[in-house]
């Protein structure tokens, strides 16, 4: 099936046809419309969506797309679609609620509806409108079901298989199964939906980078749930099933690979992206960046249970051809704010992407670092966000595709998505007083500089390789010292190093402890302790 695939993704795009009556057109989209705001799921199954498919087909047959190319004016994208509402919670207890709940992505599309963002008349007059001012709205782009096939290009079909078979689960399996897995390290609820909405937020995903990376649009916001960051290749954890951005990188890789061979991933949800940084850890075209909480390994998702299994500590640069690219900046605690995400971006991310210069930028853009979000505690405001996403606009051409990750206060990430929205419309990101950078943050930064030093020329100016000044054999200064003080004393005084037995020991204590000549002989023992 998915109908829907061939709608947008493009490859045969026809001039305008005086035919296609745009009377034809479905008013509504996908929940793009007023009834998206509503709450309430789309009542017809999964596959009447796909009915719309022909008519839209028509549209892209008017050559909206197409006519603004030739202008070199394209309009934003955004897509969404009502199903990924679907999952919920199977616990249909007395306190059912989960952070990452259905409403999410609702309250987000809300606001973009509102500040006028989202046009909720029909594509037919959507299309006139941007074609004289394409900024006005965003343009949709529908989302669809990834196939197993994209699926697996970052899965285990073992994988694929456990989340399809969700979908066969009894209410009840599904509910001692959410028990189960909700906690610790899984940190899972599973639904009888969970599958379809998944592939749909995967598929959301794909198409959104497709349409960025072709330049159907210049650039494009994926309002997507389940999650996708924390999904390791053979698991499902921390909300999240199938990991939506990999998937849709190594989709586009293979789709475009003269239009897009270097992706940047930026995360900067306040978890750590473990499923993407171990995705591509020795890929050396995909450059991940994390800027998280990291807490000395013990915030979400903490340490893995494979201790061979990378984490994201700042010393975790990728392996292999990918060394170097993966760039992890972990803050010490809770309660960073605009001041540190700004210098992440100044000192760090911005130097080291520009010298990556990638082709496409995906942002793993998880809200939970906004101010408000009881779950990651930090203090980023829509203005700050706002700026990361105008710093990234500067790369790739502008072909920045944003992906929604984590992020749990409805009003706090309603706000911030906003804000990378009107961004990403090209409206410029609003005056802002940047808070001093806290000097712990200061000291994290300069740590993530020294581990990226030895692979980024940027990143190396006024830094101290510890490696390489080892490879040298370089000496330390107090080892110097001691050994010329042990110089003047076996030349003046005759006095000899001894060894030092124990192993441990020796190295430090080699050439400091000294002793006159006949020491086995004599009955009495002077012992001078010097501490310079
Ligand atoms: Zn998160």
């Amino acid at each position: 099936m998915d109908g829907i695939d061939v709608v947008m993704d493009g490859q045969d795009f026809a001039l305008p046809s005086a035919e296609a009556p745009p009377t034809e057109v479905p008013s509504t989209s996908n929940g793009f419309g007023e009834s998206g705001a509503s709450g309430t799921p789309k009542s017809e199954s999964p596959g009447a969506d796909d009915e719309g498919a022909n008519d839209e087909e028509d549209f892209s047959a008017a050559g909206y797309p197409l006519a603004l190319k030739r202008q070199g004016i394209l309009p934003t994208g955004c897509c969404y679609d009502d199903r990924m509402k679907l999952h919920a919670n199977a616990d249909f207890g007395p306190s059912p609620h989960h952070p990452e709940d259905p409403a999410r992505i609702e309250y987000i599309m809300r606001m973009l509806k509102r500040a006028g963002l989202v046009f909720s008349g029909s594509d037919a007059d959507l299309i006139p409108i941007l074609q004289k001012t394409p900024n006005k709205y965003m343009w949709r782009i529908p989302a669809r079901r990834a196939t197993r096939e994209e699926i697996t290009s970052v899965h285990h079909p073992h994988h694929f298989r456990w989340v399809e078979e969700l979908s066969r689960k009894t209410t009840e399996e599904l509910r001692i199964l959410s028990k189960k897995l909700d906690q610790g390290r899984d940190s899972l609820y599973v639904g009888s939906l969970s599958y379809e909405a998944a592939l749909i937020s995967a598929g959301g995903a794909i198409e959104t980078c497709k349409n960025v990376v072709s330049g159907r649009v210049k650039n494009a916001f994926a309002v997507i749930r389940p999650p996708g960051h924390h999904a390791e290749f053979d698991r499902a954890m921390g909300f999240c099933f199938f990991n939506n951005v990999p998937i849709a990188a190594r989709v586009c890789q293979a789709d475009y690979p003269d239009l897009c061979r270097k992706i940047l991933i930026l995360d900067w949800d306040v978890h750590h992206g473990n499923g993407i940084q171990n995705m591509f850890y020795d890929d050396p075209n995909v450059l991940y960046i994390s800027i998280h909480v990291y807490e000395d390994g013990n915030f979400y998702p903490g340490k893995p249970e494979n201790s061979m299994t990378p984490d994201g500590g700042m010393e975790r640069c990728g392996s292999g051809k990918g060394l170097g690219r993966n760039v992890n900046i972990g803050w010490h605690s809770q309660g960073m704010g605009d001041g540190e995400y700004m210098a992440a971006f100044q000192k760090i991310v911005m130097p080291i992407a520009q010298e990556f210069s990638p082709d496409l930028v995906i942002i793993s853009a998880g809200f939970d670092a906004a101010a408000g979000d009881s779950l990651g505690g930090c203090f980023v405001t829509p203005p700050c966000y706002a700026h990361m996403t105008h710093m990234l606009m500067s790369l790739a051409g502008g072909k920045v595709a944003v992906c929604l990750e984590g992020g749990y206060n409805l009003e706090a990430i309603s706000k911030s998505a906003l804000a990378v929205a009107q961004t990403l419309m090209g409206e410029p990101p609003p005056k802002m007083e940047i808070p001093p950078l806290s000097k712990e943050a200061a000291r994290v930064l300069a740590r993530a500089q020294s581990y990226q030093a030895p692979y980024w020329e940027c990143m190396r100016p006024g830094v101290v390789d510890v490696l390489d000044m080892h490879a040298q054999k370089s000496k330390r200064l107090h080892d110097v010292v001691r050994e010329s003080q042990r110089l003047v004393l076996s030349e003046k005084h005759g006095m000899i190093p001894i060894y030092v037995q124990r192993d441990g020991l020796f190295n430090s204590y080699e050439n400091q402890v000294l002793v006159t000549r006949g020491i086995h002989k004599a009955k009495k023992l002077l012992l001078v302790i010097h501490d310079p």
